[in-house]
């Protein structure tokens, strides 16, 4: 017997009756994006696995356990995109979009992580990413919060918190790095496994464990805010000063450091309640290192992700309303009805915006208000025998309590708009 095939654990199909919610959100993001002034660029979602290790950095959970990583046919390794930053830099350095110039871009994709699949925590997930280059001033930081804000507020979702903390510069991380070493070193015997690990190689990201063991000693380590150099200072006031006078709530998280290696200075995250543990949808900050990382020249750069998951299950809680499929549902009762049925749906959609949908595959008209039901129309246009007899179509209102109304072929257009227009 053959085995019923199903998807990979951790990715999903996205069903029709999601789709319209994500459709939803992906044109709010692409209008929002293009408000700012940022473009549209998409990548490959395979890459070099080289580019991952190189710009993420080999002691992240990313690098470290989740990519899925596959040797190619000629032997070279690949690995699925776990993220969108490094590929858009790698892009922006082949083709010279970044030389001595700004870009502000955007891209929206799968994205692959080997995770333990769990509720808003996908192993195939999607992300909206912005990615601004080329200015190292805090307005651009605020800029990208501004946005973020304003895309909450657009797609109607409430409760989502700003988190903001500054990282320093490179070298101010450097000599907080050792204070902290030696401070995790005195508590060693209270460290986990991980942070063992990671205590040489990236004692930041012990801040970050979620092991409820070591809170205690994670509250009490060294703050990485009374170690920083005055440029990250002075641009995380001039940022606090910049939401405050834009009317944006935040609160400063000392703990937030963020997973991956190439962040420096302003660090951000916006946080909900409503997901339970996963309650991150958006993350992001400033990575002036990393396109000189990359081989390209040190270039200052800011951007953000978007769990699109996440937004999409903070709508669902929300603002749970079911999308209609049609507007219009065109009944063919009638020999010859099913042809100018079909012919009359054509000229709607050609001279109306309006979704019209018509009942393919014949029924009594009982069957067919039943359909015409479920697709969510508000309007029925009805051939029967008489119609198509007399060259007439009869409206009938299918949500609200309105008289039966017949006209002419040749009216039906101006009919349907005088019912259906807002
Ligand atoms: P976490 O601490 O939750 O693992 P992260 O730091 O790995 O998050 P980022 O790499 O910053 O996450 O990704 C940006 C956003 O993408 C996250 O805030 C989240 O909304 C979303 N995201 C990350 N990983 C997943 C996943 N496996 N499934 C669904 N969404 C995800
Ligand atoms: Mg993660």
């Amino acid at each position: 017997m053959s085995k019923t095939l199903q998807s990979v654990r951790g990715m999903h199909d996205l069903l029709p009756d999601q789709s319209p919610r994500w459709q939803r959100v992906e044109s709010l993001l692409r209008r929002v994006a293009s408000a700012y002034g940022y473009q549209e660029i998409r990548m490959p979602i395979v890459e070099e696995t080289a580019l991952f290790k190189r710009s993420i950095g080999e002691v992240t959970d990313i690098v470290e356990k989740e990519m899925y990583t596959f040797e190619d046919r000629n032997g070279d390794s690949l690995t699925l995109r776990p993220e969108g930053t490094a590929g858009c830099v790698r892009a922006c350095l082949e083709h010279g979009l970044i030389h001595n110039q700004i870009r502000r871009l955007w891209y929206i994709g799968p994205m692959f992580r080997h995770e333990r699949p769990q509720k808003g925590r996908y192993r195939q997930f999607h992300q909206f990413g912005v990615e601004s280059f080329g200015i190292a001033t805090p307005d651009v930081d605020a800029e990208l919060i501004l946005m973020g804000a304003r895309l909450w507020r657009e797609l109607g979702l409430v409760d989502v918190h700003l988190e903001i903390n500054t990282l320093g510069s490179a070298a101010a991380r450097l000599a907080y790095r050792e204070v902290l070493i030696a401070y995790l070193e005195s508590h060693r015997h209270r460290l986990d496994e991980d942070a063992l690990r990671r205590l040489h190689s990236n004692p930041l990201r012990i801040l970050d464990s979620k092991n409820p063991d070591m809170q205690d000693l994670i509250e009490g380590a060294p703050r990485l805010m009374d170690h920083l150099d005055e440029e990250s200072l002075a641009d995380f006031a001039m940022l606090r000063a910049t939401l405050d006078a834009a009317g944006i709530p935040y609160r400063v998280n000392p703990r937030l450091v963020r997973g991956l290696d190439y962040y420096c200075k302003t660090v951000f995250e916006w946080v909900t309640t409503h997901l339970g543990a996963q309650g991150t949808v958006c993350a992001g900050g400033r990575y002036d290192g990393l396109v000189e990382q990359l081989g390209g020249r040190a270039t200052p750069a800011a951007g953000f992700a978007i769990g699109l998951e996440r937004i999409v299950a903070l709508l669902e809680q929300q603002a749970p309303v079911e999308a209609p499929e049609a507007d219009v549902y065109v009944l063919t009762a009638a020999p010859g009805a099913d042809i100018a049925g079909l012919c009359l749906a054509e000229r709607l959609r050609g001279e109306t915006p309006l979704r019209v949908m018509v009942n393919c595959g014949g029924g009594g008209l009982k069957a067919q208000f039943k359909r015409a039901d479920r697709s969510g129309a508000r309007l029925a246009l009805i051939l029967g025998e008489d119609e198509i007899r007399e060259g007439r179509v009869t409206l009938k209102a299918l949500r609200e309590e309105l008289p039966q109304e017949s006209v002419p072929t040749g009216e039906v257009i101006g009919a349907v708009m005088r019912r259906l227009a807002p």
